[in-house]
């Protein structure tokens, strides 16, 4: 039986599991048991700018003949099983506390030199707000405020457009279903801003989100996103 059935079993039963989501063998109380921490997919090697992986830490061509309105990316893992799966527990099966061992990820992954004034989750349109419950990148960039000592604001950015979901989409439709689908109502200028998201994909939202913030004085943006995905690039 794959691992990823446990998880739909674990849904809906009390918050305080005592075994692994995924394999469900013991782990003292944290979500996920030694060994399927140590399996969680990484990315070996990535562009600094986009995280597109395999350019071997260097910026990639992409990024060179059409730089992005942000300068880096930090990823915690590469969007494949078992961690896809987590992300979708965590999105749509109220698995809430994912957001702790994301952001402790996302942490580790940046490191000590942190640079960012303000930590800023991806907004998400009032109206998914409203059929979700929470913004789950808010969720992550709560626990990665705590962890850093930066300061996150989540109220000065609205999504003004609902935009079709991006993964129904032709990805070279995708920049243009995003345009101005942000708004800013805060002077950011000088700040340099971290924006926390739970995926990316072609970094279309992520680029129009940052876009928006550089039109409102952002110095520098950055994106801290859990998990990359890594086909098609
Ligand atoms: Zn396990
Ligand atoms: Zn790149």
């Amino acid at each position: 039986m794959r691992p990823y059935l446990n998880i739909g079993r674990r849904i809906g039963q009390n918050l305080l599991a005592q075994d692994c989501l995924l394999c469900q063998a013991g782990s003292d109380g944290e979500l996920l048991c030694r060994a399927c921490a140590h399996e969680l997919p990484s990315v070996a090697s990535a562009c600094p700018r986009c995280a597109s992986p395999g350019s071997g830490n260097v910026e990639c061509g992409a990024c060179i003949a059409d730089p992005p309105h942000y300068e880096a990316s930090y990823t915690a893992f590469a969007y494949a099983y078992p961690l896809d799966a987590l992300i979708q527990a965590f999105k749509y099966g109220g698995q809430l506390a994912l957001a702790g061992l994301f952001a402790r990820e996302l942490h580790r992954r940046i490191g000590r030199a942190l640079g960012p004034d303000l930590i800023v989750p991806m907004p998400l349109h009032p109206q998914r707000l409203a059929e979700r419950g929470f913004n789950q990148a808010a969720e992550i960039a709560k626990v990665l405020s705590r962890l850093c000592g930066i300061a996150m604001d989540a109220q000065f950015a609205r999504r003004v457009r609902n935009t079709a979901p991006q993964a129904a989409l032709p990805w070279r439709e995708r920049a243009t279903n995003m345009r101005r689908a942000f708004a800013c109502v805060r002077d950011l200028a000088g700040l340099n801003i971290a924006v926390v998201d739970d995926v990316m994909t072609t970094g279309a939202t992520l680029n129009e989100f940052a876009h928006t913030l550089k039109r409102s004085g952002a110095a520098r943006v950055e994106n801290w996103v859990v998990a990359r995905t890594t086909r098609g690039v």
